[in-house]
């Protein structure tokens, strides 16, 4: 069902329809030139098969085009997308492989279309109309199960020779350390995301049961979630601070690595981990400002909050499509 405005601005080029084909649901959504989402429809994510997820995308691009006059579709994916915006190289969570999507989406909806790793649109979004805007040097960390990460560089999303750049998540920040499924062991998203939240929740729980009463709230230490945590922390436990706290720790860590060599002047930590706030933010501040290359004698990045949410993939696949 879509939702929002429905008067059709016939003649107002200017809009794009952005797509976030994430592990569950496609989100697909009517975005005009300031980044504001004009309407949104959903689909759940159709099993694994590639051919099922592309047609989903067709559906949705036609729903909304009933009421508004589109100028480019943008879609952004969880995967390596290579360089020239078209292919999907691998996507873990939806079985592409080499998959031609540009093509396969442009002979189907007749309109130019654009596809992008999902969190490089998220962090063109933050860019663009967000919590980074102004920033045209800026690294955008998405907190999510794992971590994610877009950069943009004077002014220019910034994809790597080969389209597949910033998969930050997968820095080695601890040799020998928890094994990751990308195939090497110790990535910073073993130690900096949702996942090592409920990692360290589960230890606390293990160790000292009195402690994580008020966190485990009834449940058993297995069934203990990322959102569990953040709750408990919101009100004040302390072992759920504690490992907010742990795990933003880990964050500064990577964010002092990245600044020595890219030095941005801001960072934006958005995902659903962020939905922690100052509880997350706060501690990875701290940490980066004690292992910041050069501190004391440079300017520092600071690290905020994302300001668009979940619509930052709609919002930035679209605008990358329009421009
Ligand atoms: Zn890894």
């Amino acid at each position: 069902m879509t939702t929002g405005s429905a008067a059709a601005p016939i003649g107002d080029t200017d809009l794009a329809i952005g797509v976030d084909i994430g592990g569950t649901k496609v989100a697909a959504g009517v975005v005009d030139a300031q980044g504001t989402v004009l309407a949104s429809t959903r689909r759940p994510t159709p099993s694994h098969d590639p051919a099922e997820v592309a047609e989903v995308v067709v559906e949705l691009v036609a729903e909304l085009r009933q009421s508004f006059e589109i100028r480019a579709v943008g879609v952004g994916a969880a995967g390596w997308i290579d360089r020239d915006r078209s292919t999907v190289l691998f996507a873990p969570n939806l079985a592409w492989r080499d998959e031609p999507l540009r093509q396969v989406l442009a002979d189907r909806v007749g309109l130019p279309v654009v596809v992008e790793n999902d969190a490089n649109a998220m962090a063109w979004a933050e860019y663009r109309f967000g919590a980074g805007r102004g920033h045209s040097d800026l690294v955008c960390v998405t907190v999510g199960t794992g971590i994610g990460g877009g950069i943009v560089l004077n002014g220019l999303l910034h994809r790597g020779a080969f389209g597949i750049g910033a998969e930050m998540g997968h820095m080695q920040m601890v040799p020998g350390g928890h094994e990751c499924g990308c195939g090497n062991a110790g990535c910073w998203e073993q130690y900096a995301s949702g996942r090592a939240v409920v990692r360290a929740a589960r230890e606390i729980a293990a160790e000292s049961p009195e402690a994580a009463l008020r966190m485990l709230g009834g449940r058993q230490a297995a069934d203990l979630t990322g959102p569990d945590v953040t709750a408990a922390a919101q009100q004040g436990d302390p072992a759920a601070l504690a490992c907010l706290e742990q795990v933003g720790h880990w964050l500064g860590q990577g964010l002092a690595n990245l600044a020595a060599v890219l030095d941005p002047s801001r960072f934006v930590v958005g995902g659903g981990v962020s939905d922690a706030g100052e509880l997350l933010v706060s501690p990875a501040r701290t940490r980066f400002r004690s292992v910041l290359s050069g501190r004391g004698h440079r300017p520092e990045a600071d690290v905020v909050v994302a300001t668009l949410g979940s619509a930052a993939g709609i919002v930035g696949a679209a605008d990358l499509a329009r421009s």
